[in-house]
């Protein structure tokens, strides 16, 4: 677990390596000692955490209904400290969602203690996708990753993830980037392959393999950090595109085709 303690709030990060590297997030007000909880699915050392630090959760907000983010919710809904509590979808995951739950679109704002959290619809990897915006924070879910994007195997569609990484590549460059699961080393490897010649690909790589040797993460990643290596937020940046043009001389190089392309290499 790693803790991050700003100016009137704090975040916590646990990796979860026995489901997909996921990562769930605690959120609290240092004031009132309200908490939200990001994506849960494990609920004991949330839990753990929460009565260790006096916090009392006062949401579950999940940046999307599938299941390795959402399966934590009725566990920490139903423990007495959070009563009143609720769970904090989109609309869109309404039919998914089988915890007591209240909507959120874009736009919204989310109080929690004397803290508000932004709501940024952002569909892609799915139509429900959000992300949540906290200080100089960007809880993206799984629609980017370190050097990565969401994937659109489940209920995707691509374009719509076109659109929503256009919207977060607006975001300042010094705004920490907080991912749903960490596939940062087969990220880094398909952007060396993408763009050979990028040293801060080769740089980012360096730096992960050796705090993973030290048993820590290169993380969290920043906006600005992700625009130098990251190919699904350099779909109009020369290098990228001519290497495309060169594999598929065919191609069509609008940002939205050369993205779609990217993604389909991935796959
Ligand atoms: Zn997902």
């Amino acid at each position: 677990m790693d803790i991050y303690n700003e100016s009137g709030y704090g975040i916590a990060r646990i990796r979860i390596e026995e489901s997909d590297n996921n990562y769930n997030y605690i959120v609290w007000c240092t004031e009132t000692r309200e908490c939200a909880v990001i994506d849960p699915i494990d609920p004991i050392t949330i839990l753990n955490f929460v009565r260790d630090n006096g916090l009392m959760v006062k949401y579950v907000i999940n940046t999307h209904c599938h299941p390795d983010h959402i399966s934590g919710n009725d566990p920490i809904l139903k423990v007495s400290l959070s009563l009143i509590s609720k769970a904090l979808i989109h609309p869109l995951g309404e039919e998914l969602i089988g915890t007591r739950y209240d909507t959120v679109d874009d736009g919204d704002v989310i109080s929690v203690g004397n803290q508000e959290i932004k709501v940024m619809h952002t569909p892609g990897h799915c139509p429900e996708h959000i992300s949540l915006i906290l200080g100089k924070n960007v809880f993206v879910g799984d629609t980017l990753f370190l050097s990565g994007c969401g994937n659109t195997k489940f209920r995707g569609v691509v374009e719509d993830l076109y659109q929503s990484i256009s919207k977060l590549r607006e975001l300042p460059d010094d705004y920490r980037m907080f991912v749903g699961h960490d596939y940062a080393e087969a990220n880094l490897k398909f952007a060396m392959n993408i763009e050979p010649g990028n040293k801060d690909a080769k740089k980012k790589f360096d730096e992960i393999k050796k705090a993973a040797s030290e048993n820590k993460e290169a993380l969290p990643t920043t906006i600005g950090e992700e625009k130098k290596y990251n190919p699904f937020m350099r779909y109009d940046v020369k290098e990228v595109v001519d290497e495309l043009k060169n594999r598929n001389p065919d191609l069509d190089t609008s940002p939205g085709s050369v993205f779609k392309e990217l993604r389909e290499l991935k796959n």
